[in-house]
């Protein structure tokens, strides 16, 4: 199978989720064949499913809770920070080593290394859970507030990929946990990407979630309360990062499947939800 580059892309990024069952291999296929054409991308990365293996093999139960607002996250404590800082940096291999198969070099950007996504922590996380609010402290993740380009930028000046896990650093130089999903959005403004692409184990937005027949194909602000009203669990942070990326002056925010071969391809043709301001 070969990429199909129909639609070329001055720069993008591209998110993949770590969750067992997101199969990379497709994407990176794609990715390699349109970076050694040129094309100057970002891989956000994912790592809940090699965290998920590593928390396993320590006996250390991942503890996820639901803000009353309805959004749901991993609490990071101490260990858990430095357990997931390990994961990413395991699956960042990984993908690296796939893709230098495929003749792409990638520079993995790490906090530790140098600063790309800065954000502000959340020390404590309030947990709805039978009608009441329960408050777990000692938290390290956090909400990103702004990204440097020029660690991306020198990697594409040197001819390479750049790849970023979801980490960034908060005001006191700690090292946070954030959301993918949004990182991948501040990078993309930042960069003044073309195209954001996230890709899950859907088809993009679907009306009935049981049913992949029922994607939403477009969308744009003006219509963002009928979309929020379908979002559950995680497609509800995915539609937030799309309007943070909308807003942060990014072309076009495309919601597909990763499962797909030319996932990039097939979502730049309107293969999944395309969302426009
Ligand atoms: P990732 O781990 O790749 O970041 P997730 O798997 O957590 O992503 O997010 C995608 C999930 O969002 C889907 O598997 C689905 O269960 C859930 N979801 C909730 N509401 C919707 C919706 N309206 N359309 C599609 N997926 C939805």
């Amino acid at each position: 199978m070969s990429a199909n580059l129909n639609k070329t892309v001055n720069s993008g990024v591209v998110k993949i989720g770590g969750a067992t069952g997101n199969d990379p291999s497709k994407l990176l296929e794609e990715l390699a064949a349109r970076v050694k054409s040129g094309e100057r991308w970002i891989l956000v990365h994912g790592a809940s499913g090699p965290m998920e293996i590593i928390c396993g093999s320590c006996g250390i139960e991942p503890v996820y809770v639901t803000s009353p607002s309805g959004y749901r996250s991993r609490f990071v404590g101490k260990k858990e920070l430095a357990l997931f800082e390990a994961a990413c940096a395991g699956y960042s291999v990984e993908l690296s080593w796939k893709l230098g198969k495929h003749g792409v070099g990638t520079m993995p950007i790490y906090p530790k290394q140098d600063v790309t996504a800065k954000a502000v922590r959340k020390d404590s996380l309030r947990s709805a859970e039978n009608g009441k609010v329960r408050v777990l402290r000692g938290n390290y993740s956090g909400t990103v507030c702004g990204f440097e380009p020029l660690p991306v930028m020198q990697a594409w000046d040197n001819g390479l990929l750049p790849m970023l896990p979801p980490l960034a650093l908060d005001s006191e130089g700690n090292c946070l946990n954030v959301d993918g999903d949004r990182m991948a959005a501040a990078a993309a403004s930042a960069v003044k990407a073309g195209v954001l692409i996230i890709l899950s184990n859907v088809p993009g937005i679907l009306r009935d979630v049981n049913d992949p027949l029922s994607r939403v194909e477009a969308g744009n602000l003006d219509m963002w309360g009928e979309l929020e009203g379908l979002a559950h669990g995680n497609m509800k942070r995915k539609l937030l990062a799309a309007k943070e990326a909308l807003e942060g002056n990014v072309g076009k925010v495309i919601l597909a499947d990763s499962r797909e071969d030319n996932p990039i391809s097939r979502a730049l043709a309107g293969g999944g939800t395309t969302l426009c301001r």
